[in-house]
């Protein structure tokens, strides 16, 4: 009953989303804050007749929102159900492992590989930098190899370790122009640099992003992707190979108002981002090395505590954290920044993470 393909296939595991308790979710990085009243009522005005009707499949008032916003023209922009969906269609249209492999962080998005194996993208982990930093350098460098092209975060995940746009410039300045070169800005609005303004500079970029995470709409599924229009149009049509409508008719119209939703964005932002820094410091004050994140979670680690015991006793005492069962990242777990009260309630906790060994 299976094809050969299926059985080669290892899933993305995602944080988990219980049902047996409740629990303090600080696992899986969605916002603590709901969206905005605009969108509630939205939703309670909405006519569900509407629904018999498919959606756009081009999504055209909503790249044009998107376009207004980010100071680009809507052929500049494409949409998906989720920035993982567009991720599967930019592996599907640009990496092709006959002109090398594909390279990212040797720490990064755990979806990566995933795609690699589903699309049979042979692929290469470039260490981190000491500071765990995403090594630029030695993905151009490559031991002399050419590569099919280059995906990685910033800030990177599950770091939070963010570059400066310099660096990307760099990179851009030195990778073959007929390569694609890939950043996933998932986390970018939580501090760090957008490589959006240089779009209209390198016909081989593409930045991905999401409003899963500061526009607090993760189960909406809206993730976009910004490129030179023949980019975009690879996109669709590779989309249009897969499904016209990924992109349903809800989510099409919650997206526009999300993107005029600016003040209410940067306020939650804003907040979390405070939050980050109180709960690093208070974490670091603790004994914990608590890597510098730019995203709305922080990677850290406690001097004999294993990521996995740390993630079990806290399960146990009602709260979610995440950690990854990966040589070299053992001992780190990746916390989500929920409201100062949630991060207030973990620190009550992880005091008494320290009395016990491992
Ligand atoms: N990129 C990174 C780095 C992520 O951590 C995530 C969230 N798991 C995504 C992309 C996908 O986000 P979404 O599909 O919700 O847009």
């Amino acid at each position: 009953m299976f094809s050969r393909r299926l059985k080669s296939l290892t899933p993305y595991v995602p944080g988990e989303q219980p049902r047996d308790r409740s629990y303090l979710k600080l696992n899986t990085n969605e916002s603590p804050y709901p969206p905005s009243p605009r969108i509630e009522a939205f939703l309670r005005e909405f006519d569900p007749a509407l629904l018999r009707l498919y959606p756009d499949p081009w999504s055209l008032n909503l790249r044009r929102k998107m376009a207004g916003k980010y100071g680009l023209s809507e052929d500049h922009i494409f949409v998906g159900n989720g920035s993982d969906e567009v991720l599967s269609f930019v592996w599907y249209a640009f990496f092709d492992g006959r002109y090398g492999r594909l390279l990212f962080p040797e720490f990064t998005y755990s979806f990566f590989p995933v795609y690699c194996d589903f699309y049979e993208v042979p692929y290469r982990r470039i260490p981190l930098r000491p500071d765990f930093s995403v090594d630029l350098e030695a993905m151009i460098e490559n031991g002399g190899e050419p590569s099919c092209g280059i995906i990685f975060p910033n800030p990177n995940a599950p770091t939070g370790v963010a570059l400066e746009l310099d660096r990307i410039k760099a990179l851009m300045d030195r990778y073959p122009s007929d390569r694609v070169v890939v950043i996933d800005e998932a986390y970018v609005d939580f501090g760090a640099q957008s490589a959006i303004g240089m779009i209209a500079d390198y016909e081989n970029l593409i930045v991905t992003r999401t409003c899963s995470k500061s526009f607090s709409l993760a189960g909406l599924r809206l993730g976009y992707a910004f490129g030179n229009p023949d980019l975009i149009r690879a996109l669709f049509t590779t989309k249009d190979s897969f499904n016209s409508y990924t992109v349903g008719r809800l989510t099409q119209s919650i997206g526009e108002i999300a993107m005029e939703d600016e003040e209410w964005i940067a306020e939650k932002t804003s907040r979390i981002v405070e939050t980050r820094t109180f709960f690093s410091d208070a974490l670091h004050a603790q004994g914990w090395e608590v890597l510098p994140s730019r995203a709305n979670f922080v990677f850290a680690r406690k001097t004999g505590l294993s990521g996995q015991y740390i993630y079990e006793t806290l399960k146990n005492r009602g709260i979610l954290v995440r950690y990854f069962n990966v040589e070299g990242i053992r001992d780190f777990v990746r916390i989500t920044i929920g409201t100062k009260e949630d991060m207030t309630r973990l620190l009550e906790e992880t005091p008494r993470l320290c009395c016990t060994e491992t």
